[in-house]
């Protein structure tokens, strides 16, 4: 019996609303255009106007929060639940290699992560929302700052984003390019992992290099220190559970022939759950301590805690993915790992049910394969109406059946 043939999974299409097909053009050249003028965290001061002007066309009221953080909201009228859709703003502080034409005209400025496709996914789906009309409740658009490592998040969560009116489902997506274009994966549970920080300075006693027995040598210490931390994942941690410590800097001495008072280090812990992120803290502190002790130095340590795991509510991930096989059809809907990058929507996704999706951006055929934050990192805009499709039906979808 001949093989029915199937069709190939990239040739299938999304399926588009009519509204959403109509912006396919506008969606790049707002990503173009915010792509062309990148502004690193907590200085997006004309992005923010850009967003509030498009918004205001649309007349939609806005609010500043946070500085350079705007937000929109869209009122059906009628009683219901709030959403909020959020993008991020902020471009890195990189160079762009690209030499294509909307390449980036602020010098050692770049939207190397992909927020410039947030920003215009989000305007083109309020343009939508807004001028199709929601079918009950409220849409709060958070257009935040900051997202790299200056926690944005939680600045918009300080300035109150999550109230008046109170959200109900926040939801976010980002370009991702580990994943081929057209691909979308909504999953469950911890996605984007707890990020923490720490620095160990380690103190010794100085003295001349060919006298080591008169001192008590920290970059000795500090050695035999990375080398005990490597046993806190290997040794300690379930090895069912993720986690990383890395030791990302060391410095110490001056000259060849002098024993310096003092080695520092830092690094960062990622983890996912709460019991494995406070055991590893332990066994760092632990660990520094007792070797630098037995080594006759002491340690200092500063360990920061920045920010939580990003947790997607299970329940509302699997309502994302259904909608998302209605668009890009379920075999595009996939798995994939989670991320041990961290993310500051995990700043809203400890307070409120919440989804943070990957949409696939990756595209080998046209030459889109840099990872985040190269700089050559591109996006295969392909991708945006979808990106833009998802946010209109999350939001239809969530206002039209309310809380559940
Ligand atoms: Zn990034
Ligand atoms: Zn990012």
């Amino acid at each position: 019996m001949p093989r029915r043939k199937s069709r190939p999974v990239s040739a299938v299409k999304p399926e588009l609303s009519p509204e959403v097909a109509a912006l396919a053009g506008e969606v790049v050249e707002l990503r173009r255009h915010i792509h062309q003028h990148p502004e690193v965290a907590f200085e997006e001061y004309e992005t923010a106007k850009f967003v509030e002007k498009y918004l205001k066309r649309l007349k939609i009221p806005t609010k500043r929060l946070a500085e350079t953080g705007v937000v929109g909201l869209i009122d059906s009228g009628k009683p219901g639940p709030t959403i909020m859709l959020r993008a991020d703003m902020d471009a890195l502080p990189v160079t762009e290699e690209n030499t294509h034409s909307y390449a980036s005209k602020n010098p050692g400025r770049m939207h190397a992560c992909g927020h410039d496709s947030h920003v215009a996914m989000l305007l083109c789906a309020a343009k939508v929302l807004k001028q199709a009309g929601l079918p009950a409740g409220k849409v709060k658009l958070c257009f935040q700052p900051g997202e790299e490592g200056a926690d944005g998040g939680g600045a918009m969560v300080k300035a109150g984003v999550l109230n008046s009116p109170k959200v109900d489902f926040a939801f976010a997506l980002h370009v991702w390019l580990p994943m081929e274009a057209g691909k979308i994966a909504a999953l469950d549970g911890p996605c984007m992992a707890a990020v923490d920080e720490f620095t160990l300075d380690v103190i010794g006693v100085g003295g001349h290099a060919a006298y080591p027995h008169k001192s008590a040598d920290p970059v000795v210490a500090a050695a035999a220190i990375v080398g005990n931390l490597h046993t806190v994942v290997s040794r300690n941690v379930n090895p069912f559970a993720p986690a990383v410590l890395t030791v990302a800097s060391i410095n110490a001495g001056t000259a060849f022939n002098i024993i310096p008072p003092k080695a520092t280090m830092k690094g960062t812990i990622r983890t996912f759950h709460k019991d494995v992120r406070n055991l590893v803290e332990r066994r760092l502190k632990s660990i520094a301590s007792s070797t630098a002790k037995a080594l006759g130095c002491k340690v200092e340590i500063d360990f920061r805690r920045m920010l939580g795991a990003t947790v997607n509510n299970r329940a509302k991930a699997e309502f994302v993915r259904g909608i998302a096989r209605d668009i890009i059809g379920k075999r595009k809907v996939v798995d994939a790992e989670p991320s041990m990058g961290g993310e500051d929507f995990s700043r809203y996704a400890d307070k409120v049910p919440a989804v943070f999706v990957y949409l696939g951006a990756k595209n080998p055929a046209k030459g889109i394969v840099y990872p985040h934050h190269h700089p050559r990192f591109d996006i295969d805009e392909d991708v945006l109406p979808s990106g833009v499709e998802l946010h209109v039906r999350v939001a239809r979808e969530f206002l039209k059946h309310g809380r559940r």
